[in-house]
């Protein structure tokens, strides 16, 4: 990773840009709406230029799987998901590769049965 991109990552600037981001807070692939990540969708050339629209929201489990699967010769999914859809149909195919698929159904009910046990 770049020092530019990891001193963005700690700035004021991407703080403030994550508070305002219009999206509602859920994770674009399983909806959940903890842990969540903004992800860079489109990296600009200047990554100070960034914007809203740029980015969506990913929970921390679909964005450790989004990009496993933008490794080697599918590298060139980063360069084509640039809108929440098509992040959404990566994460949910490799998902599925992997064999860990979860409807966002299942993620609900799992997410209950937290809550209870944690209460
Ligand atoms: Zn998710
Ligand atoms: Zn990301």
């Amino acid at each position: 990773m770049n020092p530019e991109y990891e001193a963005y990552m700690c700035s004021e600037e991407w703080k403030g840009l994550k508070s305002r981001h219009p999206d509602p807070r859920k994770c674009v692939a399983c909806e959940t709406t903890y842990n969540l990540h903004l992800h860079h969708m489109i990296y600009p050339k200047d990554i100070w230029k960034t914007q809203p629209h740029h980015c969506c929201w990913l929970c921390e489990g679909c964005h450790d799987c989004f990009h496993r699967a933008c490794v080697g010769e599918r590298a060139k999914y980063l360069a084509w998901a640039t809108d929440a859809g098509r992040v959404r149909m990566i994460v949910r195919a490799q998902r599925k590769e992997e064999g860990d698929f979860q409807s966002a159904a299942d993620v609900l009910a799992t997410m209950r049965i937290h809550q209870r046990s944690y209460r």
